[in-house]
């Protein structure tokens, strides 16, 4: 494969808020400074997939016409990303509004926006074809995953993570290389009651799942095969957002570049673990040589070993 990762996402604007405690329902508190910083699943997936050295790194999403749009394009291509089917759409940018708590746990409300208007056009069909990995979530419509997925050239590989967690049509499921869920995604696709029993049963619709553990790690079963399983790091956690995203995109970039499933899974798991150190989403994704310093410590490894 010579490495080049299509993501067929979303783009948003996040807005966030730390916080002492979440606030339960009905109940105003005071937070700290607002962020604004660049997010959307898409975006997110896209960035960390262009620092972990994908050869090339391609973004089909939308954004409004706005300020915010044309921050968050300018963002995305100072990373090297290819935003030439990233369209301008008459809705407005997508937002997300999130709080954090002090132990890093947060909620997250999105406004879609422009990422509601995302279809596949000539040109983004001409690129997914281009695609050795084509790299999906469920922030823009199902029926647009659905066509990438038609689109892909055959041999690509179609990863969908199948978050923010919606019911996935199975058409689209039917097409999908390898699902990434975490744990409630994986309960609430499954119907099963713990991810040891939920990994079969995706596995009756999807030839691998990957399902990310957060502190614990993730776990990668191929249908009829191995099951692959990789700690994280042990870090201290500022804040998660972004944690599955970086993970998905640096597997994303391993996968295209041939990558074997533990080395992949090593890659993603310590840019992951970079990430959750730090604020933000994309601000806190790590670079290539970040991630592989975390890699090495982490993991006694040498060298060679991040070689799959
Ligand atoms: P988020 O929605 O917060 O981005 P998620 O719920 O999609 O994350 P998680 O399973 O929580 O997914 O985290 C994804 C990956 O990030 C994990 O598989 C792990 O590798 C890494 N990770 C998450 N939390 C931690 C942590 N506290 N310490 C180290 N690594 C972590």
């Amino acid at each position: 494969m010579s490495g080049s990762v299509v993501v067929v996402g979303s783009v948003n604007l996040d807005v966030s808020v730390t916080v002492d405690r979440l606030p339960a329902p009905g109940e105003t508190l005071l937070g700290g400074t607002v962020r604004r910083s660049g997010g959307g699943k898409g975006a997110n997936q896209a960035v960390a997939a262009a620092r972990a050295g994908s050869a090339r790194t391609a973004m089909v999403g939308a954004v409004g016409d706005d300020p915010e749009g044309a921050a968050l394009r300018a963002s995305l291509e100072s990373d090297g990303i290819d935003c030439s089917c990233l369209r301008t759409s008459a809705a407005p940018t997508g937002t997300a509004l999130i709080t954090v708590d002090r132990s890093g746990e947060n909620t997250i409300v999105v406004a879609a926006g422009a990422n509601d208007d995302v279809r596949l056009d000539e040109a983004s069909t001409a690129l997914v074809r281009s695609a050795d990995v084509v790299l999906a979530q469920l922030e823009i419509p199902q029926q647009t995953v659905l066509a990438a997925a038609r689109a892909r050239r055959a041999g690509a590989i179609l990863v969908l993570n199948a978050a923010p967690y919606a019911a996935v049509d199975p058409e689209l499921l039917a097409a999908v290389d390898l699902l990434v869920v975490n744990e409630h995604e994986a309960l609430g696709l499954s119907a099963a009651s713990t991810v040891d029993e939920a990994v079969p049963a995706l596995l009756a619709s999807v030839p691998a799942v990957l399902v990310t553990l957060g502190a614990a790690g993730a776990r990668l079963d191929r249908r009829g095969g191995a099951t692959t399983v990789v700690p994280a790091p042990r870090v201290e956690a500022v804040d998660t957002t972004g944690a599955g995203d970086t993970f998905c995109g640096v597997l994303g970039a391993a996968i295209a570049r041939g990558d074997d499933d533990l080395t992949a899974l090593r890659h993603a798991a310590a840019a992951a673990s970079v990430a959750v150190e730090g604020k933000g989403a994309q601000d806190a994704v790590p670079s290539a040589a970040q991630a592989r310093e975390r890699a090495l410590a982490a993991y006694g490894l040498g060298e060679a070993d991040l070689r799959g």
